[in-house]
């Protein structure tokens, strides 16, 4: 599954400014925390990053780095200003598949109900990265740099985790990503084989072969 994450703003676009809070700052630190979270927890994820410094990328270029790429999912990711608080999702407001509408109706409501935003709702608008994607493409708009409480809460790293762990899940749940279980994140171990033999002699035979050759070996019984 390849996800494009796209942090809004960057360089010279500050973004949203507010309460000592740079929107461009903000949504890269909740990119890199949601690439690393989807890269290892879940199974067969690919992350392409529209940027992963402070650097400025046109619009269409954020949408035709998912479409060289041949994303499955787009993942853009904003502060909101302008008066007002909470939280609010957008797909494109024109033709879209139904997978657009499945998939922000999971991630919306996982983001709702795991970090517990104000919901502003979830809306539709011609914004130009939802448009010129060609792949089902969302756009979060989290909390209000110029609102107080929200800038309070946007301060925290701890909240910001807690933001990119929602937004992973609901994207894992839209995505049906399989989530690593304990043998894929190593804390097992292989074992090999080198044969099976119905006389014991031989087993025991090769046993020796590989201990002098610098091999730690066992034999193991099974019923056939
Ligand atoms: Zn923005």
């Amino acid at each position: 599954m390849k996800i494009t994450i796209d942090p809004g703003h960057g360089g010279s676009d500050s973004g949203a400014t507010a309460n000592g809070l740079k929107e461009k700052d903000i949504v890269l630190n909740v990119a890199k925390k949601l690439k690393s979270i989807l890269i290892n927890d879940y199974e067969n994820v690919s992350i392409q990053m529209t940027r992963d410094s402070d650097v400025f990328v046109e619009l269409n270029k954020r949408a035709d780095l998912a479409n060289d790429w041949g994303a499955n999912y787009f993942v853009s990711i904003h502060v909101n200003a302008g008066g007002g608080h909470g939280f609010e999702s957008y797909i494109y407001n024109g033709n879209v598949s139904s997978n657009t509408i499945n998939y922000r109706t999971i991630i919306h409501d996982e983001i709702i109900s795991q970090v517990g935003f104000y919901d502003r709702g979830k809306k539709e608008a011609n914004f130009a990265v939802l448009r010129e994607t060609n792949m089902p493409a969302i756009l979060l708009e989290n909390l209000f740099i110029d609102n107080k409480e929200d800038a309070y809460w946007l301060k925290s790293d701890e909240n910001l985790k807690r933001l990119a762990i929602a937004t992973a899940e609901g994207i894992a749940k839209a995505l049906k990503l399989k989530k690593k279980t304990s043998t894929d994140t190593k804390t097992g171990y292989y074992q090999v084989v080198t044969g099976s033999f119905e006389e014991k002699a031989n087993a025991e035979k090769r046993v020796e072969e590989l201990k002098k050759a610098g091999f730690d070996s066992f034999i193991e019984y099974e019923e056939k």
